[in-house]
């Protein structure tokens, strides 16, 4: 009947129809491509006499992944009202799908996702498989549903789920959505077609059936009312998009059905321009490149069957686990039984509560334990195809460490090193196969943190570059590739921020403040409380590697608050106190006081009156973004994408701000230039220079 690239119709037996999309690719994608061939198998659906009814089915083994996000820049390049019109223009495919005259099922294998959904939800019965997934999260891109989804789901499903599940963007799986009525029956794979035209043909008897169903998916929700649910925005959240939607979907909720599409797909548009949108978007983009060029590698190198991880301490730990459950066998190596133990524990809590959480089972757990091999031998490193170093944070050691570990390794092995602020080329120095050699830079802690930064030396080949990243990507982290120099990228746009920190409490601003000031803003906690996290111990000592490596702006210009708290014995979390304190009995682990010492020295001696909210943003965003820049300009970091990606996957960059560099241009370049000259009395982490030009050519 129809044939394009992407879709197909067929004529089954009885007056039936399948609609097959199968797009060229992995999984479906509702592209420029398709959504054109979408709208031609609709005008021969429309036209075909005696048909009985429709089956949409799908040639790959899910449904659809959802529309094509990486031609949304292009769309919304483009007037609100334009986007608003492609918005409009998808909505009446999904109507006339609606309006077809026969019933329609559409068979969901494993998945179908924000367009897909949409588009499956415009059929009159939905058949999914067990197991299956079916989300609407827009919302993680800062926006809404565009193509009808936030009224049809409303409507189908009732308000305070849909809320749930619009405004937080949570996955369905497959007993809520028969449990919600999303979906009529949930299936096993096999069974998929053969149900699904029971469905169609029991349904097709009768036309009071299918036509009384649309009726109801169209009216507005008669009476309802409003509980808490899990989707609820934030309170005062500066990510706006929640709050907006969740207002759309309640005011719709009353409204007729053609209005409140009209409505949908102007939020829809309005949210589209916003920079949230453009910084969300632009990072998932980000984020399936890095993807792409991860998975190129791992099928480009043999499987990693078995690595060594060499100091057993808190990172130590935390690799040997990230590798062992994700089934490398691991040799755990340290100098004392003790350290080896303390190793084994962390290993066990991190086991213990991923079992708690659900994610692993008891007999996985236990599978995870029994494939490390805790010893003080050496000898065992020489099964190993990846080794990581992770002793204490001392040239002297990590250097003698690596040459005998080198003379260990068989030939071709890749030998790395966790440091977090000693140079790659440093501890090349005295190896003989230096090519060999590159940082593999965890980040604390291990499970927690996906960014891996990979960190490449002046002699490191490219083979071991991209075998680290097939390591790294293979044990489940986000490999980001990173030239060597102090702090590599993630910590030297860090401690620029920290700097700032330090000279707004020195300027009598108390961190109290701050912290609540910079979780508004979108951080998930503040400077002090990341402090206490990090440890003022290490963030003392990597800070005066900064320093040192970049005396003529890092070099403080006030004494370190930080460093004062630690010379009176506080290391911040673990320890109990820092900035915080963190063992008062009747707070709960997420609870903190701020410590008394800490009041001491920056409790905060000037009135809120005496600096505004936006001024503390300016002051601590402000040297990050530069060192970003710099960065970029230096070719520490290959690419802005890269630049921006690594800063929310490594420290928690608030997303929908973009990262460091689309911050920038969120704010307006120009804009951000001048507020940084208006700051520059501040000292050299403000100094506007060259850098920036290279925002420009970067997009
Ligand atoms: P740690 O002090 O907790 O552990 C170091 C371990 O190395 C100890 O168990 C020690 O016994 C062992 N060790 C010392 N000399 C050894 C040797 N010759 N052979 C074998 N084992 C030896 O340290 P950590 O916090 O796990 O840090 C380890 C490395 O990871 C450092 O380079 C650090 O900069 C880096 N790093 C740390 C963090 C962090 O937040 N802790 C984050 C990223 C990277």
């Amino acid at each position: 009947m129809y044939s394009g690239i992407t879709m197909s119709l067929f004529r089954l037996p009885e007056g039936f129809i399948e609609w097959r999309l199968d797009m060229p690719g992995p999984v479906n994608i509702l592209n420029e491509q398709a959504i054109r061939e979408w709208a031609e198998a609709l005008d021969i659906l429309e036209q075909t006499r005696e048909i009985r009814g429709l089956v949409i089915t799908s040639g790959k083994n899910s449904f659809i992944a959802g529309a094509d996000i990486k031609s949304f820049p292009a769309i919304f390049s483009g007037s609100e009202k334009n986007v608003e019109q492609w918005a409009a223009h998808c909505q009446k495919l999904c109507n006339r799908i609606e309006m077809l005259p026969f019933p329609s099922v559409v068979a969901i294998e494993r998945f179908a996702l924000g367009g897909g959904l949409e588009f499956a939800l415009s059929a009159d019965y939905r058949v999914i498989t067990n197991g299956s997934r079916l989300a609407l999260p827009e919302v993680t891109l800062g926006l809404c549903p565009g193509w009808g989804g936030s009224v049809r789901l409303s409507r189908l499903i009732g308000l305070d789920a849909a809320l749930t599940y619009i405004v937080g963007g949570m996955t369905i799986d497959s007993g809520a959505a028969v449990f919600l009525c999303l979906a009529d029956l949930a299936v096993n794979s096999e069974d998929l077609l053969s149900e699904s035209m029971a469905l169609l043909k029991s349904r097709a008897r009768s036309n009071s059936l299918w036509e009384g169903r649309r009726e109801l998916k169209r009216a507005p929700i008669q009476a309802y009312s409003i509980k808490h649910t899990d989707g609820d925005p934030v309170q005062g959240s500066a990510f706006q998009a929640p709050a907006e939607i969740r207002r759309l979907v309640l005011t719709n909720a009353s409204e007729s059905f053609d209005e409140a599409l009209r409505a949908e797909g102007e939020l829809f548009a309005k949210l589209a321009k916003r920079p949230e949108a453009r910084n969300l978007v632009g990072l998932f983009i980000a984020e399936q490149a890095m993807k792409k060029r991860s998975a190129r590698c791992v099928t480009a190198w043999p499987k990693v069957d078995v690595g060594g991880v060499v100091g057993a301490g808190v990172m130590g730990g935390g690799i040997a686990y990230q590798m062992a459950t994700n089934g490398l066998k691991v040799v755990l190596k340290d100098i004392a039984q003790k350290a080896l133990d303390l190793g084994i524990d962390t290993i066990e809590t991190y086991l213990s509560k991923q079992t708690k959480r659900g994610k692993l089972t008891a007999f996985e757990a236990e599978t995870a334990l029994a494939k490390i091999n805790s010893t003080l031998d050496d000898a065992q490193i020489s099964q190993c195809q990846v080794v990581i170093e992770a002793v204490a944070e001392k040239v002297e050691i990590k250097s003698a460490v690596l040459s005998a570990l080198e003379g260990k390794l068989p030939k071709g092995a890749i030998l790395s090193s966790n440091t977090s602020t000693i140079s790659i080329n440093t501890l090349a120095k005295n190896l003989s196969r230096p090519e060999n050699f590159c940082g593999i830079h965890f980040f604390n802690p291990v499970p927690a943190m996906s960014l891996v930064e990979v960190v490449r030396g002046e002699k490191t080949s490219d083979e071991t570059i991209s075998r680290a990243v097939a390591f790294a990507a293979a044990i489940g982290k986000s490999p980001i590739v990173v030239n060597d120099g102090a702090g590599f990228y993630v910590n030297r746009i860090l401690f620029p921020y920290f700097n700032a920190f330090n000279l707004l409490l020195n300027a009598g601003v108390g961190f109290y403040r701050i912290d609540r000031v910079m979780e508004r803003f979108g951080w998930p906690m503040g400077p002090a409380a990341l402090a206490d996290v990090i440890g003022l111990d290490i963030l003392v000592h990597a800070d005066t590697v900064l320093q040192d490596a970049f005396p003529e702006r890092m070099r403080h210009q006030a004494p370190m608050i930080a460093e004062k708290l630690l010379s009176a014995g506080l290391l911040g979390k673990k320890s109990g106190s820092g900035f915080y304190n963190y063992t008062v009995g009747f707070l709960d682990a997420n609870q903190k006081l701020p410590s008394l010492k800490a009041e001491v020295y920056a409790s905060g001696a000037i009135a809120e009156h005496e600096i505004s909210d936006q001024e503390i943003i300016d002051r601590l965003m402000i040297p990050m973004c530069l060192e970003a820049a710099r960065c970029l300009a230096d070719n520490t970091i290959l690419s802005a994408e890269d630049a921006d990606l690594a800063a929310v996957m490594g420290i928690g960059f608030p997303r929908f701000r973009g990262g460091p560099l689309g911050y920038i241009k969120s704010v307006g370049t120009e804009v951000f230039i001048q507020t940084a000259l208006s700051l520059r009395c501040l000292g050299p982490l403000y100094q506007v220079d060259s850098s920036l030009s290279v925002l420009r050519d970067h997009g």
